[in-house]
């Protein structure tokens, strides 16, 4: 399962596009699209490839291509050959047979430079005139289906008679993925379900438009949890519309939260935290535990490589002695906070041990350098929890 993100800078300006792709990739991003709409952002791809490699960013750059891609690819080699993949909506190529031409020279663009396809579909630019053979064919139903399902159905075969054109073009059965995206997670989960039953490409999730804030947040991650239980999906994006401001990389953070949470990949040592009730004195638990998720996601850059495996580690940070106890003895490394009446005392619990107890203004900072010589101790060279040294991270062909 890849977790892919997208840029939102205007991909003309290399140098802000691959500073952006850079972050993404350091958030832990294994796929990165960019838009690529104009000439002047088709000239700026090759640019960027070359910045990223000047950094030691090798992720891979998905180019979205609409409208013009089949001209942005003809004047662009450069462009055509720095993208690993290409991203094309048989919706917005064009109509009738000048349409077909564009897909044809898209597909064989791709199978020249040996580049996988996302064949990307989406409910806001359905293939017009798909989506209008197919109602007309359902209106002379004697029992005509509901409209939504028409559409749904429309955008699976859209998706499944791209694929098939693109294999007689000459474009190599596992060299393409699919996506059919909608911004409703009924809508998504039903449309995946029937797509993963009718095909074996490897499919993209990901719910289009999930919008801002929790409201995003809470409806990729409804839609995407129930299709990736099911064992649906090979790559995914959680598609959030950032608050001014906010950084882009939430949405890999998001994405691997997901991933994680489910038990399906580890990313990052994820804290558990109580919500804190009456019984905590002070906002002391819910600022640490701010501050070591914070500051466990801050190091993974550096300890992905130096600690394997310590993308497992389980870190607690509790407010009182009901379930802090308990719940730190079930983590790698927890923390008990005193609550309301308690002895203003912090026992730290290590595998499961009671190990130290601290107490006065710097709790914090004891916990976090506790934190720091477990990680090194554990996870280190000769570690007793190191997992054997990280391949050089290739992802399967089929999936780029
Ligand atoms: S662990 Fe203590 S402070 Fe936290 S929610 Fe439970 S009772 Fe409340």
């Amino acid at each position: 399962m890849v977790v892919q993100s997208m840029t939102n800078t205007d991909t003309a300006d290399a140098q802000a596009t691959a500073d952006q792709v850079f972050a993404l990739a350091d958030a832990g991003s294994e796929l990165v699209r960019i838009t690529v709409n104009s000439p002047e952002a088709a000239a700026a791809v090759a640019e960027i490839r070359q910045r990223l490699d000047d950094r030691g960013c090798d992720v891979p750059l998905v180019g979205d291509f609409h409208f013009n891609g089949d001209r942005l690819l003809r004047e662009f080699p450069a462009c055509a050959r720095a993208l690993a993949k290409y991203r094309i909506n048989p919706g917005n190529v064009g109509k009738g047979a000048k349409g077909d031409d564009k897909f044809a020279f898209m597909i064989r663009t791709a199978v020249e430079h040996d580049k996988p396809v996302r064949i990307g579909v989406n409910w806001g630019s359905l293939d017009a005139a798909l989506a209008s053979r197919m109602m007309d064919a359902n209106s002379r139903l004697a029992a005509p289906l509901p409209a939504e399902q028409v559409m749904r159905e429309a955008l699976i075969v859209s998706a499944l008679e791209s694929a098939e054109k693109a294999i007689e073009l000459g474009l190599s059965p596992d060299r393409i993925l699919l996506s059919c995206k909608v911004s409703h997670v009924q809508d998504l989960i039903s449309v995946y379900r029937d797509l993963a039953r009718r095909c074996d490409f490897p499919l993209h999730l990901g719910l289009t438009e999930a919008g801002m804030g929790t409201k995003g947040v809470v409806a990729s991650s409804a839609a995407l949890a129930v299709l990736l239980q099911e064992g649906i999906g090979d790559t995914i994006r959680i598609s959030l519309t950032p608050a001014p401001g906010e950084s882009r990389t939430r949405e890999v953070v998001v994405a691997q939260e997901l991933l994680q949470t489910m038990g399906l990949r580890s990313f990052t040592p994820l804290v558990t935290a109580c919500p804190g009730c009456g019984r905590t004195t002070s906002t002391l638990f819910q600022e640490l535990a701010e501050r070591i998720q914070t500051y466990l996601r801050a190091q993974m850059p550096v300890w992905r490589l130096q600690y394997p495996g310590v993308e497992e580690m389980k870190v607690a940070v509790m407010g009182c002695v009901v379930n802090g106890p308990g719940e730190s003895k079930l983590a790698d490394i927890g923390i008990s906070l005193p609550g309301t009446g308690e002895v203003p005392v912090a026992p730290v619990y290590i595998d499961g041990q009671k190990d130290v107890t601290l107490k006065g203004d710097d709790i914090a900072e004891a916990f976090t350098r506790i934190v720091d010589q477990y990680v090194a101790s554990r996870f280190g060279e000769g570690g007793s929890r190191r997992a054997a040294a990280p391949a050089a991270k290739t992802i399967p062909i089929r999936q780029v």
